[in-house]
């Protein structure tokens, strides 16, 4: 039976009109930057040219400015846009903002969309997810989480400390996670709250210095201090922020796959170039066998991913959760991707480390996937135990 994962007619005009802008627009902006952009002025002026180009925003609904893509659309643009580490910036489809609007359309009240989700839609402002706490709190595991909202008149005060919450210095509000209910170590119930950048209550304490630093905005650690929202600032209902970190999750980790295979394939095709016209022991770099074979596995590397972020978006597409399939397909692109760019370094010799190309600053950029969105082995722990569940209530 054939099987054809080729996007529809729109969706493949839209990912070759999104290749060509950021391969005459946002590439030359990226070497010039070496691939890290803190300055909000290029931002919007990448983002306006995106604008310009028709490609901006292409996840969010119609209503919202964007495109409306499905989650398998989403994987053809996305991969195409993460072939610079600047092309999510531009499209407007770069972590956190771009899963912070994903859920922001499935669960907040209509006065929350206007107030939070259009500017962001638009650009006009960022934001940011803040879950991860400094040890003993909420990190692989979630239910440690130990940022307390306690109800107070007309709203909640939040008392906490989060770290590495990419891009809050500069965002125009925080989705911050805090415990509602329950002890720190048992799930109980933990609520969203939508923080305005304003509040006094919440601090920028540091930048935290990281391998990677072409997150916009960095890796910041924040502190709630008695930081005090109205009732408004509920997203969703209270005690659900578990269920609805998931409406997140899913499928961020799946745009996270989607944008870094972007950068696995610049990664390869930057190899294949050098293998090609590079001459050693009397014969074309790309014609010694060794060499070839990184080549090769670079493709299957490559080409699983993508199949397997297809097999999880069809999935997520029909409404399912798609836990197994996303921790699959996450596991394994998280590790294939660094192997792509691991090797396509190796290619290049000395080269691949020098600042000529940007192959160093992709490695730096693509490690910590195999820690945030779940480290592999929190996934690996997830998957055997459904399998191991499955086969419980077979034999029952
Ligand atoms: C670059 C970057 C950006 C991030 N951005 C954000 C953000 O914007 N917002 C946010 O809230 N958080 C963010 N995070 C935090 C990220 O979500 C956490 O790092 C991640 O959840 C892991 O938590 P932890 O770092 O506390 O590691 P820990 O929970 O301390 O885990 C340490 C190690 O334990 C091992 N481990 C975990 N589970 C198991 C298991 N079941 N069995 C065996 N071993 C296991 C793994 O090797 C893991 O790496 C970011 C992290 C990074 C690195």
């Amino acid at each position: 039976m054939a099987v054809d994962l080729s996007p529809g007619p729109e969706v493949a005009d839209l990912a070759e009109r999104t290749a060509k802008f950021v391969r005459d627009v946002v590439i030359p902006v990226e070497e010039e930057h070496k691939g890290v952009v803190h300055s909000d002025d290029v931002r919007r002026q990448l983002q306006q040219a995106a604008k310009d180009a028709g490609v901006f925003a292409p996840h969010v609904s119609a209503e919202y400015g964007g495109h409306g893509l499905d989650m398998r659309g989403r994987a053809a643009v996305f991969e195409e846009a993460g072939y610079s580490l600047l092309g999510p910036l531009a499209l407007n489809i770069a972590a956190p903002d771009e899963g912070n609007m994903h859920m922001l359309e499935a669960i907040a009240s209509d006065e929350q969309k206007e107030r939070y989700l259009r500017p962001l839609a638009t650009g006009e402002i960022r934001s940011c997810f803040a879950m991860t706490e400094p040890a003993p709190g909420a990190g692989s595991d979630p239910g440690a989480l130990a940022t307390l909202a306690e109800r107070v008149e007309d709203g909640w005060r939040i008392t906490g400390r989060k770290w590495f919450i990419t891009g809050a210095e500069g965002a125009g509000f925080t989705i911050c996670m805090a415990r509602t209910s329950g002890e720190p170590g048992h799930t109980g119930g933990a609520t969203m709250f939508l923080v305005d950048a304003d509040n006094p209550g919440m601090k920028v304490v540091r930048h935290i210095d990281t391998l990677d630093e072409s997150l916009f905005g960095g890796h910041i650690e924040l502190d709630f201090d008695g930081c005090v929202v109205p009732e408004d600032a509920v997203l969703g209902e209270v005690d659900e922020g578990f269920r609805y970190a998931q409406v997140r999750l899913g499928p961020a980790r799946m745009t996270h796959c989607m944008r870094w295979l972007g950068i696995a394939r610049r990664a390869q095709d930057i190899a294949v170039a050098r293998a090609a016209e590079r001459e050693l022991f009397g014969s074309r770099l790309g014609d010694l066998g060794m060499v070839q074979q990184m080549i090769a596995d670079n493709e299957i590397d490559i080409a699983a991913s993508r199949g397997l972020i297809l097999q999880a978006c069809w999935e997520l597409d029909r409404g399912g959760h798609a836990s197994q399939e996303t921790a699959i397909a996450k596991t394994f692109c998280a590790e294939a991707i660094w192997r792509v760019v691991d090797r396509a370094v190796q290619i290049c010799g000395s080269l691949g480390i020098s600042g000529d190309v940007l192959l160093g600053r992709f490695l730096r950029e693509v490690r910590p996937f195999r820690i945030y969105d779940g480290p592999s082995e929190t996934h690996r722990w997830a998957i055997a135990r459904r399998v191991l569940r499955r086969q419980s209530k077979a034999v029952r």
